[in-house]
């Protein structure tokens, strides 16, 4: 069935999936014995028909999605393509199947296939990143953010942590966060004249408010993160260390961002940013934080482990290791940087003046547009990004100054530096006239056109 629904521009990735995936564990089979493809392509058997037949609605809405990620230039920071293989995995059986517990102390039987499953992603995420100790089974990045919190703190004691308007995350802490009302928690943010951590600032705090627990990391930080300087003031004020690379983690995982694996006790992350994987959640750890962090998870604060995303996050640890997953992150950086680039030329302002990483965030101040009007436009013309809080914000966050754009989706679908100049001049088009529907459509069209020439993974 894989050939003819190849060829139908409208088939659904769903059709199109065992074929990935056995493409997938054949290119996979140098580095571990997988098992012989022929047996896995059948494991998906006319799985698109079955649900275009049980429930043709989400059956046709699944399909616009897919064209919608096709047809538009995709920059949300946060947002990629995960390969046709990730979907597979993560689309399979192993959604049925109950293993609360780990490895070898399990609540439930039939776990001979599971428990292997959840080894292989445990080791490989323990060999890509170098890390002591791997829990896979974190829902999201939230949750296993509230882990780490269940297994240092109890309600009330001190986090420390970005705060939120200036790049942090909800869950480092901010107000209206669990984070932010069950503990005490103290924010740090950036310098008003460079938009940057200033080191010293962070340290000072740390030894006033003492902390137990340190966070690093954020949503919307477009510069490298001085782990070591961190570790070195957790250690002073006797916190543990948390490294949250979200974001970065792809890049991270390619040697393009300094990992924070050596010098932190605990590193969390989602795997669907920059790492491409299934949406989920994890956690490396020294070995001596491992038995907390694990019961933290579970039964701390989850049941059973989502299995199909297990596998998922197993297939994406494994496509890290490539030749491949390191010329992207570092194309993902170039792309990064030439679009910033590209629009500082055309007078749009860079929050720190330009990117380390994958990730830019612009006010849109001097072009005299809110950021949510631009974002609205942008998305009008084929271009998805979001606005966003831009330090010092003197507009509401639901009406901030900013949007934030990263290059992850769109490097993953093989742009290049040229593609991003083309971004660049239609972003500028658009937010000059954010009122103008027929230019949005116009270059709607013209965007549709270029990304034919750069097919997205999972989308026919
Ligand atoms: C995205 C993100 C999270 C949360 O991940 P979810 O999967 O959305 O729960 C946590 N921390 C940082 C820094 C993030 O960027």
């Amino acid at each position: 069935m894989g050939k003819a629904c190849l060829r139908s521009p409208r088939a659904p990735i769903l059709l199109r999936i065992s074929s990935g995936l056995a493409r997938h564990l054949r290119a996979g089979r140098r580095v571990e014995a997988a098992p012989k493809p022929d047996t896995l392509r059948r494991m998906h058997p006319d799985v698109a028909a079955s649900l275009a037949a049980t429930d043709p609605l989400l059956s046709s809405l699944i399909a616009q999605e897919e064209r919608r990620q096709r047809d538009k230039i995709r920059l949300i920071a946060s947002e990629n393509y995960a390969s046709e293989a990730v979907l597979a995995a993560t689309g399979s059986v192993l959604t049925n199947k109950y293993s609360e517990g780990y490895a070898g102390k399990r609540y439930y039987e039939g776990q001979q296939i599971v428990d292997q499953i959840e080894g292989l992603a445990i080791s490989r995420a323990k060999a890509v990143f170098g890390a002591e100790h791997a829990n896979v089974q974190p829902y999201s990045g939230s949750p296993a953010n509230l882990a780490v919190y269940f297994a240092f703190l109890k309600p009330g004691d001190t986090v420390m942590g970005m705060a939120l308007p200036a790049g942090g995350h909800l869950t480092h802490g901010w107000n209206v966060s669990i984070t932010g009302s069950f503990f005490r928690a103290v924010q740090y943010g950036v310098r008003k004249d460079t938009h940057r951590v200033d080191m010293d600032e962070v340290r000072d705090l740390a030894r006033k408010e003492r902390p137990k627990v340190l966070f690093a990391g954020g949503t919307a930080i477009p510069r490298t993160i001085d782990f070591p300087a961190y570790a070195e003031i957790a250690r002073e004020v006797g916190a543990v260390f948390v490294a949250d690379i979200a974001h970065i983690a792809g890049l991270v995982a390619a040697g393009v961002h300094p990992s924070p694996v050596p010098v932190a006790d605990v590193v969390s992350s989602t795997t669907h940013k920059t790492l491409r994987g299934p949406r989920g959640g994890m956690i490396l750890c020294k070995e001596a934080h491992a038995k907390a962090i694990d019961r933290a998870v579970f039964p701390g604060l989850q049941g059973g482990p989502h299995n199909h995303q297990t596998a998922g996050l197993a297939v994406a640890l494994a496509e890290a290791q490539t030749e491949a997953f390191k010329v992207y992150a570092a194309q993902i950086v170039k792309n990064a940087q030439a679009l910033a680039a590209a629009l500082t030329a055309r007078g749009f302002a860079l929050i720190t003046g330009g990117t380390d990483n994958h990730l830019i965030l612009a006010d849109l101040t001097p072009k005299n547009v809110p950021g949510k009007v631009a974002a609205k436009a942008l998305d009008a013309a084929g271009i998805v990004l979001n606005y966003n809080s831009i330090p010092f914000d003197p507009r509401k966050p639901f009406d901030p100054s900013g949007v934030r754009l990263g290059t992850a989706a769109v490097t993953t679908r093989g742009m290049k530096e040229a593609q991003m100049q083309q971004v660049a001049a239609w972003i500028d088009e658009v937010v000059q006239h954010p009122a103008d529907a027929a230019l949005h459509a116009r270059i709607a069209g013209e965007v549709a056109e270029l990304c034919q020439g750069f097919p997205a993974p999972g989308c026919a």
